[in-house]
């Protein structure tokens, strides 16, 4: 394995904070539906439990984030085990600003995604299956992370195993294997995701997450509509992880996307709601993928939407600036 530890070559590490895939139209049928409350989602063995697209997979049949495919009548993860990055980062760089400063974390990602962002920093991993990876990967089973971890916990300051670059509940198998694991040890999880993800799946891996950082993409259904992913469950899986673990959340302000002022203020109301503590990430996009025609979000709009934000909320930070 290549150096990790970041006194050497580091190897392949994307860029914070990761996911979102190319397209929709992976998926063997449109599934194309955001039925916002749980009790909405339809329940039969051939579609996938885990998030709001809830693909139709037939047996051979891969769903719309890759990750998942359906093997002999079980819907299971292909991506579990397998690695595209391993890095020891900085826990500020996930981004955590209130939770273990100072400490690193071994941060690991798989590949896929349940989101198709335009903007995505990481797309080569996020839009990707496991065919099309042109890049190194390796297999690493839980024990085997977990026991990495150990060891970079002794020599390296290491709190624990941060699952994240894609998304990570998409293969949330691996997540809850791993992250048993890693608190046997005595080391901490921290998840970074797109909260995406319907609340059962959530309610599995929990227990066993002591962080995360959620993103707030757009506070609209009609923002989440075009990024694949639907506003409600997101906006539940917050509230439930906010009562059970720490969450930091993030908010990319995309022009034309995310960058209204009067969201920031109906989002920042909603956040103080669940908790004036919770630190929010206002972080400043800059071209990407296939939004490369856009410029970066004005520096002037980004000190707005803190102010807008630091009246209802204790802890808001920029990012990117
Ligand atoms: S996790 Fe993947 S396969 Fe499952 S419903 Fe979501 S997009 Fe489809």
């Amino acid at each position: 394995m290549s150096d990790i530890t970041g006194h050497g070559e580091t190897g392949h590490c994307p860029e914070e904070p990761a996911h979102y895939p190319e397209e929709a139209a992976r998926c063997p049928e449109d599934t194309s539906h955001y039925p916002g409350e749980p009790s909405g989602y339809p329940e039969e063995p051939s579609r996938c439990p885990v998030c709001p697209h809830s693909c139709r997979l037939k047996p051979g049949d891969t769903g719309l984030c890759r990750a998942r495919h359906n093997k002999d009548g079980n819907i299971v993860p292909v991506s579990y085990g397998t690695l595209t990055a391993i890095a020891l980062d900085p826990i500020e760089k996930k981004p955590l600003a209130n939770f273990m400063p100072g400490y690193r974390i071994l941060s690991v990602g798989g590949f896929g995604c349940n989101m198709y962002c335009s903007f995505c920093q990481n797309h080569d991993i996020s839009q990707a299956g496991l065919k099309d990876l042109g890049r190194h990967i390796e297999q690493m089973q839980p024990a085997e992370l977990a026991s990495l971890a150990l060891d970079l916990s002794r020599t390296d300051h290491n709190a624990g195993v941060a699952y994240t670059y894609n998304e990570p509940l998409i293969s949330w198998e691996y997540v809850l294997d791993t992250a048993r694991l890693v608190h046997k040890e005595g080391l901490v999880n921290v998840l970074v995701t797109n909260g995406n993800i319907r609340p059962e799946i959530l309610k599995k891996v929990l227990p066993f997450i002591d962080a995360m950082n959620i993103d707030l993409k757009v506070f609209s259904e009609e923002g989440y509509r075009k990024l694949g992913g639907d506003f409600e469950t997101v906006k539940a899986f917050i509230k439930t992880a906010a009562g059970s673990c720490h969450v930091e959340l993030t908010t990319l302000v995309v022009p034309r996307l995310s960058d209204s002022e009067d969201d920031m203020e109906k989002e920042a109301s909603w956040i103080a709601d669940i908790d004036p503590d919770i630190t929010l990430h206002i972080t400043r996009y800059f071209p990407q993928y296939k939004m490369t025609d856009t410029p970066p979000t004005d520096i002037a709009l980004m000190h707005r939407l803190k102010d807008i934000a630091s009246r209802k909320l204790h802890r808001v930070r920029l990012g990117n600036v």
